[in-house]
């Protein structure tokens, strides 16, 4: 998705990456089972001798860092705020379908 209307017709770019407008977010239980799920498969391939989490290099390696977000991506809801009119654009993670929030009156020009 190179872009996204709100419903004030502004067009929210998204190629850039990270994206200033974009957020993403889980429920508690799926960020439990996320992290139990990943710690899990790094142990296994730590045990299998395909990856070492030891030794002078304390960073990860970029195709682990790439992989990790791009699976934490995959698992998480997301939306989008709007520079113009400060909706939230809400996409829930397994919707196929939108939702729109927008700020209280009383919150406008904080
Ligand atoms: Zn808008």
């Amino acid at each position: 998705m190179a872009s996204i209307s709100c419903k004030c017709e502004q067009v929210i770019e998204l190629r850039t990456f990270p994206n200033p407008y974009t957020c993403y977010f889980m429920e508690e239980s799926e960020l439990l089972e996320f992290i139990e799920n990943t710690f899990s498969s790094l142990l296994k391939e730590v045990q299998a001798g395909n990856l070492r989490l030891q030794g002078d290099d304390t960073e990860l390696e970029p195709d682990l860092s790439y992989r990790l977000l791009t699976s934490l991506m995959g698992s998480m809801s997301r939306f989008y705020e709007c520079p113009n009119c400060g909706r939230l654009i809400l996409f829930r993670q397994g919707a196929d379908h939108r939702r729109h929030y927008s700020p209280d009156r009383e919150d406008e020009g904080e």
